[in-house]
């Protein structure tokens, strides 16, 4: 590099560089493909297909966190006969699409939706995650559900956080409900209703006999999309554009909440990152 060149390049990063800093909003920050970029999100497509005709396997007790409990159910289904197995599993795939559009590496704990598979086991899925080949862990984990109540009129999703429950979940019990929190607003934002039978209410709960949350390292929830007996949660289901609609609420959420995280750790970039819309009042009373 000659000396006039170097010359001319220093002008031009002089010139060019303090640019971006003032044409971009904070908020560009997170959004795009680069919030996602390097991150390992393990998603949960919950009970496989098959697992009704495999009730000796799945009843196996395996560890669930301090206690055992049966490897996996079968699930629940629409009254019409749609099983809850295939929808997690489509809802799963649109979230994948769109995480890995984002930049993210998605890693999933079934790799099937078939009436002659069943698993993985409970304690499998809790520790999905846990430990990569590299030596990492998985920035997150969502497990994907929904539930089977004949309750009359019961209908919406809920968002199942674990507690804090030394040794199992206290490393990850903050980050979670964190993450619960991101994952009910971006629902909500979607139009999708709070559940009206569990939880009080607010579409929030917290468990502590779920294998699958008890044995992550990583932050986690499970989301209940909504109730497969009620008829327009099934409707919502039943069809393709019902269930993009969950899976762009589920990516916002992987994304708000890792943008989030990332906030917890340098706090300037995104002092002003998120907008009405991005920052719903939930995230200001956020436990410490
Ligand atoms: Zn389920």
């Amino acid at each position: 590099m000659t000396g006039r060149i170097a010359v001319a390049l220093v002008s031009v990063l002089v010139v060019v560089a303090p640019v971006p800093a003032v044409a971009a909003p904070e908020t560009d920050a997170l959004r795009g493909p680069s919030v996602l970029d390097g991150r390992v999100v393990v998603i949960d497509p919950g009970h496989q297909l098959g697992n009704r005709n495999f009730p000796r396997r799945i009843k196996r007790l395996v560890p669930a966190g301090g206690f055992r409990k049966p490897c996996n159910t079968t699930g629940t289904a629409t009254n019409g006969g749609y099983p809850e197995a295939s929808l997690t599993w489509d809802v799963a795939l649109r979230l994948r699409e769109r995480l890995r559009a984002l930049g993210a590496e998605v890693r999933m704990t079934r790799h099937s939706n078939r009436p002659d598979r069943w698993g993985p086991c409970v304690d499998e899925r809790g520790r999905a995650g846990n430990r990569l080949d590299d030596g990492g862990a998985a920035d997150l984990k969502i497990s994907i559900h929904a539930d089977g109540s004949f309750a009359r009129g019961a209908h919406g999703f809920h968002v199942i956080a674990p507690p804090d429950r030394r040794p199992w979940t206290h490393d990850i019990f903050r980050s979670s409900r964190r993450f619960a929190l991101a994952t009910r607003a971006a629902l909500v934002d979607r139009g999708l209703t709070r559940a009206t039978y569990v939880a009080g209410g607010d579409g929030l709960d917290v468990r502590r006999d779920l294998g699958t949350l008890n044995l992550s390292d990583v932050p986690t929830v499970m989301v209940e999309l909504g109730n497969m007996r009620h008829p327009r949660d099934a409707a919502t289901m039943s069809r393709g554009r019902g269930r993009e609609r969950y899976a762009r609420a589920l990516a916002t959420a992987v994304r708000r909440f890792l943008a989030l995280e990332k906030c917890q750790v340098t706090v300037s970039p995104c002092r002003n990152g998120y907008g009405s819309r991005e920052h719903p009042r939930a995230f200001a009373r956020l436990p410490s």
